[in-house]
């Protein structure tokens, strides 16, 4: 008999559909992707935090739960949810994110926004420092901030990493725990923020931790809005401390037209637009999930239900 894998987000079934029935197809896998289903004969739940899906209680078969999105905080804490959980890893997510921190890097290590808009046609011929004389830090180690963290290193910016964990990262000065992120923090120049939203991420960055930064620091912010405590953002800004901060992410998306950030000169808004997850090599990664939950092997990018990531 055919797996049943359930697709219960109406809004994306048209854009999915083709793309994971082919990949199905192509793991060899005998299986029906329906965007509704009897729950007693479901054996994957596909899932997307659009999807009106809460109460799991009566999957009662469904083998896991793979998410199309690399942040699972909308869905961890569900207490239905009693089967294996799968975050997204999708190589051009990936990608896009690394194209997203570079681009965004460069603009402020160039000096580029007075060339782009100089209305007083001001020659002003300060040439910008060497990439390796400007520090990026990157708070997260995980598949994005790794990656993001080598590209930059590869175009010469001295590069620190911070995680959880002790990690080591070819080419990064890798730092973690506390003592860690305070050292981090004062060295970088720009800062980037690559964690996951948990109870111990949450407001990493305050009137503290922001206030360890060097003078004129840049932020780029393309994890999640709570990440931030956005009041001592702003107040750092206004005071000139932090040189601009760059959002992706925010506690409310999309975010309100009146949040001071919109207008803010020193704040650039970005509408969650850092890294999409790319429906052909993610719909290969959910594939190869079910390929081997039915093989017996080990999930990819099983989350943590107690770490919360
Ligand atoms: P990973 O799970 O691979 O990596 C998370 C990293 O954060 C790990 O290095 C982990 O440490 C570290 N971390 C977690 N909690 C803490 C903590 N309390 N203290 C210190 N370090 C911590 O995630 P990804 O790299 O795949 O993604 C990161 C986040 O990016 C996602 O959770 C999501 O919020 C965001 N994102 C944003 C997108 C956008 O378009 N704006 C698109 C995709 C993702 P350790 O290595 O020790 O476990």
């Amino acid at each position: 008999m055919p797996l049943t894998v359930l697709f219960p987000m109406p809004a994306l079934w048209p854009e999915w559909q083709a793309p994971l029935t082919a990949a199905l197809a192509e793991g060899g896998l005998d299986a029906r992707l329906a965007p509704e289903a009897d729950p007693a004969t479901v054996d994957y739940i596909v899932y997307a935090p659009s999807s009106p899906l809460q109460d799991f209680t009566p999957y009662t078969r469904a083998r896991a739960v793979l998410s199309l999105w690399a942040g699972v905080e909308r869905i961890v804490g569900n207490e239905t949810l009693t089967m294996p959980l799968c975050r997204m890893v999708d190589p051009a997510l990936t990608e896009g994110m690394v194209e997203w921190v570079v681009g965004h890097a460069l603009r402020h290590h160039l000096g580029m926004d007075r060339h782009i808009v100089n209305p007083g046609h001001v020659w002003d011929p300060t040439c910008p420092p060497l990439a390796r004389e400007r520090p990026v830090t990157i708070l997260g180690l995980g598949e994005l901030g790794a990656a993001c963290g080598q590209a930059l290193a590869a175009l010469n910016f001295p590069v620190t990493g911070w995680s959880r964990t002790p990690k080591q990262v070819p080419g990064l000065t890798c730092l973690s725990g506390p003592e860690g992120l305070d050292r981090a923090l004062s060295t970088a120049a720009i800062l980037v923020t690559l964690l996951p939203r948990t109870p111990g991420t949450e407001n990493i960055l305050d009137a503290r931790t922001l206030a360890l930064l060097p003078e004129g620091a840049v932020i780029l912010n393309p994890g999640r809005g709570a990440l931030i405590d956005d009041e001592a953002l702003l107040a750092a800004l206004d005071a000139g401390r932090v040189g601009h901060a760059t959002l992706d992410v925010f506690r409310v998306e999309p975010l309100p037209g009146d949040h001071p950030y919109w207008t803010h000169p020193r704040v650039t808004v970005t509408p969650h637009i850092a890294a999409d997850t790319r429906t052909a090599s993610a719909a290969r990664v959910v594939a190869e999930n079910i390929r081997r939950g039915e093989a017996g092997e080990p999930f990819l990018h099983r989350v943590d239900r107690v770490r919360g990531y």
